[in-house]
């Protein structure tokens, strides 16, 4: 099968809802993906910022293929090994109390609505607005959909959840303008992640903390692109010395494996009794053996400091890069979530990227978004930045 053969047969029998590059990908190992021709890329965006210990890791394969042998799935009727462990896991990691396990973050964003409205309806009180952000992304079900501040993805799918209101990012004025006594919460990524690699000043996220404190509301972080070590912390919200009520993970959890949670404190977890929330798959044993393994990689000391070290060792570049170009407007982000921001649409740069062998997305229009696997080398960072420059001079936006 060439590329073009997978195409025709995915345009007929696929829906189509993703403008997507025309590329059929067979085979990936660490950093590096093929697709069904051979070509070769170095992937620089790691299925979203999922694959974060890059593709076919050989601890992570080898604990599939062992929890494959033993239980798939059982349901939440009853007890399994792997998701007790992973839940102790991820409270002893972050210092927060409960996990519920979803399979993705749209879904782990709808647990956190329903917990944060349940915990203040099971007091008698009626809060159920949520406050999120303009330019924020939170996933693509009909609940998270309405707190995900960017029309485009709305429109067509009115009536959305009512009782969500937008407030402006890093501006704290604008979120207190919009508490009243129906406020439960109010819901923020540390680090905007699709809305363009924004991230929140300190004083902003102290602020908002202290706010919620101060109004008895809650503060959910959406944490499934910016956590699990992706900004050199286990938590983005360890970058900023605060603690949220709730937190939401998804996309590295299972480096591929589809595997959402939830963690909360557990005064707050308290909001859920038996009945209230579920899920058929969530916190399955496979889904939840593979996590597990991924946090025994990705929360080790060692492995943060070297996300920190190569973070700074390619931000370093790409400030060189924007530097010589006169096109580029200024380096965002932390860690291993970094992007290039342009004064120009950056579809083109993307397109000739991969012509050039390397994976890239954009974050918004005009952003260039690098979220490569976890343990990439310097050896392949600098293979990805001599693409980068080699793109950059046949690039007319
Ligand atoms: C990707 C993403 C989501 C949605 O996750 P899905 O697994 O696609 O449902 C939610 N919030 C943030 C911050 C994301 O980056």
């Amino acid at each position: 099968m060439n590329n073009q053969t997978v195409i025709d047969k995915g345009q007929q029998y696929v829906m189509n809802t993703y403008g997507r590059t025309p590329v059929a990908l067979v085979k990936g190992r660490g950093s590096r993906v093929w697709d069904a021709e051979g070509k070769q890329y170095l992937d620089f965006m790691s299925g979203i910022a999922v694959c974060a210990l890059g593709h076919a890791h050989p601890e992570l394969t080898a604990v599939l293929r062992e929890q494959g042998e033993k239980l798939w799935h059982c349901s939440n009727i009853y007890w399994n090994v792997p998701q007790v462990e992973l839940a102790e896991k991820l409270c002893r990691a972050t210092g927060m109390d409960k996990a519920f396990f979803a399979n993705s973050g749209a879904e782990a964003n709808e647990g956190a609505i329903k917990l944060a409205r349940k915990y203040f309806r099971r007091q008698g009180r009626n809060r159920y607005r949520i406050i999120a952000f303009r330019n924020s992304f939170h996933g693509r079900t009909t609940g998270a959909l309405a707190l995900t501040g960017q029309t485009k993805y709305q429109q067509g799918f009115e009536p959305l959840l009512p009782g969500v209101d937008f407030a402006e990012f890093n501006n704290l004025a604008s979120v207190k303008a919009l508490i009243t006594d129906e406020t439960c919460a109010v819901m923020v990524e540390p680090i905007q992640g699709e809305g363009g690699i924004n991230a929140a000043d300190p004083s902003f996220m102290q602020g908002l903390r202290d706010l919620c404190t101060e109004e008895g509301i809650l503060l959910i972080l959406d944490e499934v692109q910016c956590g699990l070590g992706r900004t050199g912390k286990m938590m983005g919200y360890q970058q900023y010395n605060i603690k949220p009520d709730i937190v939401t993970l998804a996309k590295a959890l299972g480096g591929g494996f589809p595997i959402g949670a939830l963690l909360a404190d557990s005064e707050v977890a308290g909001g859920f009794v038996p009945g209230d929330h579920a899920s058929t798959f969530g916190g399955n044993p496979l889904a939840c053996a593979v996590g597990l393994k991924m946090m025994e990689i990705i929360f080790a000391p060692s492995f943060l400091e070297q996300v920190q070290a190569t973070g700074e060792y390619l931000r370093q570049k790409l400030e060189g890069i924007a530097g010589r170009d006169g096109r580029a407007v200024t380096v965002k982000g932390l860690g291993l979530l970094l992007g290039i921001e342009f004064a120009a649409e950056v579809k083109g740069l993307v397109d000739i990227c991969l012509k050039n062998g390397l994976l890239l997305i954009s974050a918004g229009p005009r952003v260039l978004r690098l979220v490569p696997p976890l343990n990439i080398t310097r050896g392949e960072v600098e293979e990805a930045v001599g693409i980068l420059e080699q793109s950059l001079q046949e690039w007319d936006p």
